[in-house]
């Protein structure tokens, strides 16, 4: 595309890159070239400023506890909404950082189309589905098993049919067929704890190159990590699901994703509580007394302490081991053990019809790795007629790399690029869209490292007398929206149990 032309699209930027507060600072990769050097101070807005003193060590005044409440929730993505959502007989506040409920769920809309800006989809076997169903949202069936483009060329059902229609040497396809039955062969549950704490490339040594590059493009878009740095268990368990699908497709959705969650609990929650419910609050510390805990947030400038009988921290552990007061070190140091990957997601907005051959897409050596239809779902609806034709980019990125997303340039650049390849994927795409939006996130998914479910998760998620740990980097082995909901959950029981002053429920893994 020329630079003409490309002058002509609108890019939007939008999301914190500082997905929560405070910042850790090792998080923050160092600078590597020209563009984050010069716009590294770009990043604004009044939470960031108050992540950044928090993170420099200023201990805020905590003034007296001008409100009491019964349970206090940090962080309104879908984990604090559904704890929210199980606690409206309690006297409870739920507070969020940002202007909008949903984190890393949640939906935008450009001209009455609906797209995703984070999670996709779930499956029907997750318990996500029945909730979806309780809050009244009926799931939508996705009905269509992945495609990959591979060097221009569309291969339908990837790990079906499509394995004998791989553009590559025969040799390759008979080594990625030789994995799938090799993979077919390993019973997960059975041999859980090992396949979790070693590394997925070790089932891909002897394989075709081809075959690693094709997971090290799968891996970042689903749990964060390539295959070096992946827990077997939870690749070799998604590509028995993957064939599965190839038969029958048990995943669910909505336009905007399950982003579509989040927007209905906020909605539901909103109706009946909005007086304890407070967007763009930015809980500074977590501090337990004997009998309550006090905590400290953030709101228009001011700083206004609230007491709770019990508080669940439903905040990426980045940011709740700096905020919670009293953490065993061995706990701490779990919650730093765990790694998260930037990922923003840029939606590419068509008004006439581009790409529309499947849900999700994968596109190994680009820089997104996968495509997502953003209406899939609805378009065989009677009467559906496309407005628009939205695709959702996945794009995560590398750690050392989260830097390009802390200034306007840098993430303008990465949707360029984004949009560059697109258009290079295949014949016939390249077209240039009406706008491209970018949603960045500088923390939004952890990386399911080998050991990470077995040794660090277990410890992060062991209560504080009176704080307790949702969001779903308590749970694993994969961040999802159901794990979220799980966390929650199992965080709201153990609330219960403690103000009643009965025996905690036993710890478990709740997802997985
Ligand atoms: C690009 C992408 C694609 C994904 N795809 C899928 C998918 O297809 N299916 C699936 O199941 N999952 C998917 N996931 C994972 C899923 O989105 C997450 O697991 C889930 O949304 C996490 O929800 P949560 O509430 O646990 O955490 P979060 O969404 O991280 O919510 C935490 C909230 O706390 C707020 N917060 C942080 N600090 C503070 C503070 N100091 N004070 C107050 N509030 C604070 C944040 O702003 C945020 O709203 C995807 C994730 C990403 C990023």
């Amino acid at each position: 595309m020329s630079a003409n032309r490309r002058d002509f699209i609108k890019f939007v930027v939008a999301g914190a890159v500082t997905a929560g507060c405070p910042i850790d600072l090792s998080l923050v990769a160092a600078q590597t070239n020209d563009v984050q050097k010069n716009h590294v101070a770009d990043v604004d807005g009044e939470d960031n400023r108050i992540c950044h003193q928090v993170r420099d060590g200023k201990v805020f005044t905590r003034p007296p506890a001008s409100a009491r409440h019964d349970v206090v929730i940090v962080g309104g993505g879908v984990s604090g909404l559904a704890a929210a959502y199980r606690l409206r007989h309690r006297d409870f506040l739920l507070l969020e950082k940002e202007p909008h409920w949903g984190g890393n769920a949640y939906e935008m809309e450009y001209e009455g189309s609906i797209y995703a800006t984070g999670s996709a989809f779930l499956a029907k076997d997750e318990h996500a589905y029945p909730f979806a169903k309780e809050i009244g949202l009926e799931p939508l069936p996705v009905n269509s098993s992945d495609a990959s483009i591979i060097r221009g060329e569309l291969i339908l059902d990837t790990w079906g049919d499509g394995l004998d229609k791989l553009p590559y040497p025969a040799p390759v396809r008979e080594s990625f067929k030789k994995f799938r039955k090799e993979m077919l062969t390993i019973d997960v549950k059975k041999r859980g704890k090992e396949l979790f704490d070693k590394p997925f490339s070790d089932f891909l040594k002897g394989h075709a190159a081809e075959l690693k590059q094709w997971w090290d493009n799968f891996g970042p878009s689903n749990w964060g990590a390539t295959s070096d740095e992946t827990a077997a268990g939870l690749a070799i368990e998604s590509l028995q699901e993957m064939v599965e699908e190839s038969r029958t497709d048990d995943r669910y959705t909505w336009p905007g994703g399950l982003g579509a969650i989040t927007k209905k609990l906020s909605d539901i929650l909103q109706a009946t509580h909005k007086d304890r419910m407070q967007t763009g609050a930015t809980t500074v510390a977590v501090v337990s007394e004997k009998e309550e805990v006090q905590v400290t947030y953030i709101l228009g400038g001011e700083l206004r302490t609230v007491a709770a009988k019990a508080v669940i921290m439903a905040t990426p552990k980045f940011i709740t081991r700096r905020i919670v007061d009293g953490l065993p070190d061995k706990q701490s140091d779990a919650m730093h053990q765990i790694r998260y990957i930037p990922y923003p997601v840029v939606n590419l907005i068509f008004d006439k019809p581009v790409f529309n051959h499947g849900y999700d897409t994968w596109c190994p050596g680009n820089t997104f790795t996968d495509v997502v239809v953003a209406d899939w779902v609805i378009q065989k609806q009677a009467g559906y007629q496309q407005k628009l034709n939205i695709i959702s980019c996945y794009t995560p990125m590398k750690e050392a790399d989260r830097g390009y997303l802390l200034n306007e340039i840098g993430a303008r650049k990465i949707a360029a690029n984004v949009l560059a390849d697109f258009q290079k994927l295949m014949p016939g795409l390249n077209v240039d869209p009406v706008e491209v939006h970018i949603y960045r996130r500088g923390h939004p998914l952890y990386m399911s490292t080998p050991g990470l479910y077995t040794q660090v998760q277990p410890l992060v998620r062991q209560r504080l007398d009176r704080v307790f740990f949702a969001n779903t980097d308590s749970e694993g082995p994969e961040s999802t929206t159901n794990a979220g909901i799980l966390a929650a959950q199992r965080a709201v029981k153990e609330v219960e149990a403690r103000l009643a002053g009965r025996p905690m429920p036993k710890e478990k893994a709740v997802a997985g």
